[in-house]
């Protein structure tokens, strides 16, 4: 196992539409077990395989860490959809390994459907609300380029732009390893 480096804001992996993983074989197996070892020494809840410099639909969770969610296991989704959103929404302030020090309000449905393949290759239909909809949701959006600043209200992402530019500079403190900047 290997903790990677986790690609920052201004990297330009972050913003593409990663590749939908054709064949789950040994490589992916070992990128998974990665992904969870470099998510869980940098204290996160959730990572994206273009967060570690990888082009592929990929990401991790593990709520289990959070209080009140222990019974909701660790996963790893592959090519995951989200076929289900409801209505309601929630509003709940929202950080990111590769804006590190950044957090901002982010609005997001309460309950969700994801499908997606696990490391088996089958089939899986999750359910997901609260937190873990949140979580998925957000490692969804870095699946299709997206990041918290694209999901605030305009105002709001003005106001974060001077933070974005000392994160795209590595002028932030960071206790876990970051790629080299571009
Ligand atoms: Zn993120």
């Amino acid at each position: 196992m290997a903790i990677l480096p986790i690609t920052v804001y201004g990297d330009a992996i972050l913003r593409q539409k990663a590749k939908p993983v054709e064949k789950i074989d040994d490589e992916i197996i070992s990128l998974i077990r990665d992904m969870f070892e470099t998510m869980r020494n940098a204290n996160g809840i959730g990572l994206a395989a273009n967060q570690v410099n990888v082009d592929k639909q990929i990401f991790v969770v593990d709520v289990s860490v959070v209080e009140g969610l222990e019974h909701i296991k660790p996963v790893a989704m592959i090519n995951p959809e989200i076929i289900l959103t409801s209505d309601e929404s929630v509003i709940y302030e929202e950080g990111c390994l590769s804006l590190p020090t950044l957090t901002a309000d982010v609005e997001r449905p309460e309950i969700i459907k994801v499908r997606y393949l696990n490391a088996d290759e089958e089939i899986v239909e999750t359910e997901a609300d609260d937190l873990f909809a949140r979580v998925i949701l957000h490692e969804y959006d870095h699946l299709i380029g997206k990041m918290i600043p694209d999901r605030v209200e305009p105002k709001l992402k003005k106001k974060l732009q001077s933070k974005l530019r000392d994160i795209q500079r590595r002028k932030v403190d960071i206790n876990y390893p970051i790629t080299e900047k571009q």
